[in-house]
């Protein structure tokens, strides 16, 4: 029977008025206090590759901190891909792939780096460099596995979060800050981006009630909740949507005794099909729509490595197996890395992996 694969939560129903748990230690809370009223320049940087919880919650928090009388700026290790051209502020973005003199500029002036929605430096690329050399003071806020305590002067890092612009909405409500942020419907909007895109519309990620209950306030401020939705899920541009039928169509291998899903783009197929950053987002996941898959691993050919991403169901880790085979790492259920090789040797890799996966048996169906 279908009904055998719910598994039904134990819901604790809260019928009086609905408040957010501070669960950010108040000591941390005073120490970030203290730190921004010493603060005049303020730098928000996020991971390369940015994704809709990068930037948004980037966007936001520097939203917030010029309404504060901060000089603040989101400056990113590249673009962001054309399909978060929608997300308010976006064009604000200082690129350092693109406008070096001035991120560098930036980030050496800077009291505070907010270093947003990455655990280590090597997920800035070249940006480490320049921010690792700053005076400022670098405060982590962030939802990965495994930060690197190294580097960070003050860490908000909470790998149970839904997203890091869940954690910003938190720190901000501790700061007592969300009057600022209320008022300030583009920010609203660019934090609902992240919450959105992170559990993927709400469907992962998000076993703790209070997400939905910040979802549902930043909803009560006005924002257009309809259009974000079909703007950071629903929407592709035509050669992307082919690109990503392409894939399933011709590239997709299964191995069912192991659950276990592989998809590959090599360089080749990608330029056939006028490949732009962001073409292939959500591609990893489609393969689990299929019962019976539970884990899913995407290898793109890119001009410099092949860039790998995993996602996987229940306890299944693939970041462990991402850190393991690929250098890289992420969540428990989503993760991703790289490999400087062949495809060939890529997907060797995959091959090996399958190997050390138990074989399903007839009580696992
Ligand atoms: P995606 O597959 O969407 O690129 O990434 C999925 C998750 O894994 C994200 O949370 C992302 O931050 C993390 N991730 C992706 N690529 C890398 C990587 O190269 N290194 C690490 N440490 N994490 C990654
Ligand atoms: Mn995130």
């Amino acid at each position: 029977m279908g009904g055998d694969k719910f598994v039904f939560l134990q819901i604790k129903v809260e019928t009086k008025v609905k408040m957010i748990t501070r669960i950010i230690p108040e000591e941390t809370i005073t120490r970030l206090r203290l730190a921004l009223q010493k603060a005049q320049d303020v730098v928000v940087t996020c991971h390369l590759s940015p994704d809709g919880d990068a930037i948004g919650s980037s966007l936001a928090l520097c939203s917030v901190l010029r309404h504060l009388g901060k000089t603040a700026y989101v400056v990113t290790p590249d673009m962001l891909p054309h399909s978060l051209d929608f997300v308010p502020m976006s064009h604000t973005i200082v690129d350092f792939n693109k406008r070096e003199q001035l991120a560098r500029k930036h980030i050496e002036q800077a009291d505070i780096i907010f270093c947003l929605d990455f655990n280590s430096l090597k997920r800035i690329d070249k940006m480490g460099e320049p921010v690792a050399a700053a005076r400022a003071k670098k405060i982590l806020i962030d939802h990965h596995l495994n930060p690197d305590v190294s580097v960070f002067d003050l860490m908000i890092s909470y790998p149970e979060m839904s997203s890091t612009c869940e954690l910003v909405y938190r720190v901000l409500m501790q700061m007592d800050l969300l009057h600022k942020l209320k008022r300030d419907l583009k920010a609203c909007s660019c934090l609902y981006v992240g919450l959105l895109t992170d559990t993927g519309n709400f469907t992962y990620n998000c076993d703790n009630l209070e997400t939905f209950e910040i979802a549902n306030k930043l909803r009560k401020c006005g924002i257009d909740y309809k259009q974000l939705y079909h703007l950071a899920l629903n929407t592709f541009n035509e050669s992307a949507l082919r690109l990503q039928a392409y894939a399933i169509c011709h590239k997709l291998v299964l191995n069912r005794e192991k659950r276990g899903a592989l998809l590959t783009l090599t360089r080749k197929e990608l330029e056939e099909y006028h490949y732009r950053r962001g073409d292939t987002e959500g591609l990893v996941n489609k393969p689990l729509t299929i019962p019976g898959i539970d884990w899913c691993v995407f290898m793109r050919e890119d001009p410099d490595q092949i860039k790998v991403s995993m996602r996987s169901f229940g306890n299944f880790d693939v970041s462990q197996l991402c850190a393991r085979h690929f250098g890289g790492g992420g969540h428990l259920n989503a993760a991703g890395g790289e490999f400087h090789g062949t495809m060939d040797e890529a997907v060797a890799i995959y091959n090996q992996i399958l190997e050390t996966i138990p074989q399903q048996t007839n009580e696992d169906k």
